[in-house]
């Protein structure tokens, strides 16, 4: 096929990204600021800043097709590219999900439960915002936070002060929002993947746990009812047709009593759906190369049931991983640092119980019961 796809970043995802094309023939170029981001082990890099007009021309000459492994790429960029090459997510879906504003905006014009929240530009703002959406709740960066990165959570009317000490200087730069807590019974995210042509595929729903706000483990699927699932896919198929969607991306709820409240909307591949690697027919990353080369859309079933776990900062020994029946192991090929995601394990079984013994037993080989706890309560085995 010898065909060149372009990724704007180079972490991570497009390393997996990468390694899914490589078997379809396909070439890939990166773009990405870090000397030493860790997909360029395996494919060329531009070593730029994604401002970089020049770097940006010569990226976009080499390939046919771009797409990201990072939303917060500027809107200068991404336009500069589409006049060039078909970039897909389009720039103005990326722009819509790189402010959480915008965003939840759409989400409730389109019928998409959100809780309440405000925009928030001063001091009095934050008080009349507070009152508006009630405690506890949180304030967030509207742009440029991830990882509950730039959010900061206040309980009670006192801690008004301390919120706007800690985000109050980003309110001119990247702006901020108020948003009611929701006390969730559970996390879930719809991964999905929409092709130019306006199929429209998505992988049973995933349930997620999160610890100080990085994804700790996925479980799909999540031990939610069908007719919850339902909602919650049709709420992102919803949201990809609005955006005229091109490639893979995570939509994020809570689910409360029943209810699902939508978080965010991630426009790229998501840690959420790395379990599809070994879990599912065609993998997120795979669909998301077929949606923006314009082929055919691959099945997103799932094989049997599958666990994810994130490896934080460093990686444990691989061993108990790889003695595991039905365990995967990845390994990011970066440099150990405290809140960086630097490989993750996948567990895979068809039979569920026998997958809660797999990964209880892994659980206490690698120290990471805490981590295991989530899963294992929602897979119906003790800890
Ligand atoms: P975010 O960066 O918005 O994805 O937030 C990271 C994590 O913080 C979420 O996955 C939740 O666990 C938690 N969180 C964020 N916003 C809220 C909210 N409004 N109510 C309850 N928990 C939240």
């Amino acid at each position: 096929m010898s065909r060149s796809v372009g990724i704007l970043g180079g972490g991570q995802l497009a390393r997996m990204l990468v390694l899914a094309g490589a078997p379809m023939g396909l070439r890939f170029v990166l773009l990405d600021q870090a000397p030493d981001a860790c997909a360029a082990q395996l494919a060329p890099l531009v070593r730029a800043r994604f401002d970089d007009g020049t770097a940006l021309e010569s990226f976009a000459g080499r390939v046919e097709v771009a797409t990201f492994d990072f939303e917060n790429v500027p809107a200068d960029s991404a336009a500069l590219l589409a006049g060039r090459v078909p970039v897909h997510p389009s720039p103005a879906a990326l722009s819509v999900a790189q402010d959480r504003f915008s965003e939840k905006s759409l989400f409730r014009e389109l019928g998409i439960p959100v809780a309440p929240f405000e925009a928030v530009d001063s001091r009095e703002g934050l008080a009349r915002a507070v009152d508006a959406v009630g405690l506890p709740c949180i304030l967030k960066t509207r742009r440029l936070g991830y990882d509950g990165k730039g959010q900061f959570r206040l309980r009670q009317a006192d801690d008004l002060d301390a919120a706007w000490a800690a985000l109050g200087p980003q309110a001119g730069s990247v702006g901020l929002i108020l948003e009611a807590f929701v006390p969730f019974q559970r996390e879930v995210s719809v991964l999905a993947v929409r092709s130019a042509n306006g199929d429209f595929a998505h992988w049973p729903v995933t349930e997620n746990w999160h610890d100080s706000g990085i994804l700790a483990a996925s479980m799909a699927p999540a031990r939610i009812d069908a007719g919850l699932a339902a909602r919650a896919v049709g709420h992102a198929r919803t949201l990809a047709e609005r955006l005229d969607y091109v490639g893979v991306f995570a939509l994020e709820l809570f689910v409360r009593d029943g209810g699902l409240f939508a978080n965010e909307m991630a426009p790229r591949v998501h840690n959420s759906g790395h379990w599809t690697i070994e879990g599912a027919e065609t993998s997120q990353f795979e669909n998301h190369l077929r949606a923006v080369l314009g082929l055919a859309l691959g099945s997103t079933a799932a094989r049997g049931h599958s666990v994810m776990l994130n490896w934080i900062g460093e990686l444990p020994e691989a061993d108990a991983v790889l003695a595991a029946d039905g365990g995967h192991w990845h390994d990011y090929g970066k440099p150990p640092r405290p809140g960086r995601k630097v490989g993750h394990a996948t567990f895979r079984h068809d039979d569920p119980e026998q997958l809660a013994r797999v990964l209880a037993e892994a659980g206490r080989r690698l120290g990471r019961q805490a981590q295991v706890q989530g899963p294992l309560s929602r897979l119906g085995l003790p800890v």
